[in-house]
């Protein structure tokens, strides 16, 4: 007798095969059978009518306040995304001093659109490093799995102090200490790191994010706490305001660390064929770097018509805002 039954969905299995009618049946916490018609059962499911689909993996999220407090990790276990990974973009609530919460929160709110009033109320702060974020984090069960990444603006705050603010070129010195905390929370499980070197994202003041213009020496620097490392990623979001240098330094941290790098492959209406000639460079240059997929997120400029930020980076948007 099966333990439980999802009986009579639709079922999209995800080897994109067309979908079909059918029971999904479950013993000891594992998926016994997919499709056809399910046997004795303690526990039945009615699915008539609803899709049944493997769990969604959220590669770019922006939970790392929320899932310090909620364990339901709302709206995305409701959308049937069982794992999710925080802290892309460089932003993130560790490494963090006491004296720079308002101003982490202040960044997630102006760059990511999540409410500062909610963030202020929820944050608990019981860490400073990012192992004790990632034990802060282990304190809850969750309805679904979670990731966390090193994000590079908190890090660089908290290493530098004012001269990450004013954007000021790291020292060798603060360079080693980066790195060296990147590896803890690598160690400590952390799933990798990520920057954003892209002008869409500011600070509260209208300033250009710490890491904005970080430069090669101390984005490899960085970089180095992946050698010997048999997991982990460095991830990027940038205008890539000079294609061939970014693609060359994050190909040479492939080589250097046999990690993967990845960075969003975002579209601009002014220049279509940007994506062509990013690609170019993934698929391109050096068979060594392992290369990560390229995603896309210009799917939610058109997702939310009270954003404050992603609709009005189109031109389509901005003149539907001002309707
Ligand atoms: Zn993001």
């Amino acid at each position: 007798m099966h333990d439980t039954v999802i009986r009579g969905g639709t079922i999209v299995d995800g080897t994109g095969t067309a979908s079909y009618i059918g029971d999904i049946a479950l013993e000891d916490g594992k998926i016994a059978q997919v499709g056809g018609k399910a046997g004795p059962v303690k526990r039945e499911i009615d699915a008539n009518g609803l899709l049944v689909t493997p769990g969604w993996v959220d590669v770019h999220t922006h939970y790392d306040g929320q899932a310090t407090w909620d364990p339901v990790l709302a709206p995305s276990s409701w959308h049937g995304v069982t794992t999710i990974l925080f802290g892309n973009c460089g932003v993130g609530f560790a490494p963090v001093r006491n004296e720079d919460h308002s101003s982490l929160i202040g960044m997630m709110e102006s760059i990511e659109e999540i409410p500062g009033i909610a963030l202020a109320d929820g944050l608990k702060w019981n860490w400073e490093t990012f192992p004790q974020y990632l034990d802060a984090l282990d304190e809850m069960p969750r309805a679904i799995d979670i990731a966390a990444q090193i994000p590079h603006h908190p890090l660089r705050v908290y290493v530098m102090g004012d001269r990450a603010i004013n954007r000021e070129a790291a020292t060798a010195d603060d360079i080693a200490s980066m790195r060296d905390a990147v590896k803890q929370g690598l160690k400590a499980g952390a799933f990798g790191f990520t920057t954003s070197r892209t002008n869409s994202h500011k600070t509260p003041d209208g300033s250009m994010v710490p890491g904005r213009y970080s430069e090669v020496d101390e984005l490899l620097g960085i970089g180095s706490a992946f050698k010997g490392m048999s997991y982990g990623a460095f991830g990027v979001n940038s205008d890539f305001d000079d294609e061939t240098e970014e693609l060359k330094w994050m190909t040479k941290f492939g080589q250097d660390t046999g990690r993967p790098v990845w960075f969003l492959l975002t579209d601009r209406p002014t220049d279509k064929v940007r994506w062509k000639r990013l690609m170019d460079g993934v698929t391109r240059p050096a068979p060594k770097a392992p290369w990560s997929q390229p995603r896309s997120p210009a799917v939610r400029s058109v997702s939310c018509w009270e954003s404050i930020r992603h609709s009005i980076l189109f031109p389509s948007g901005r003149a539907i805002r001002l309707c």
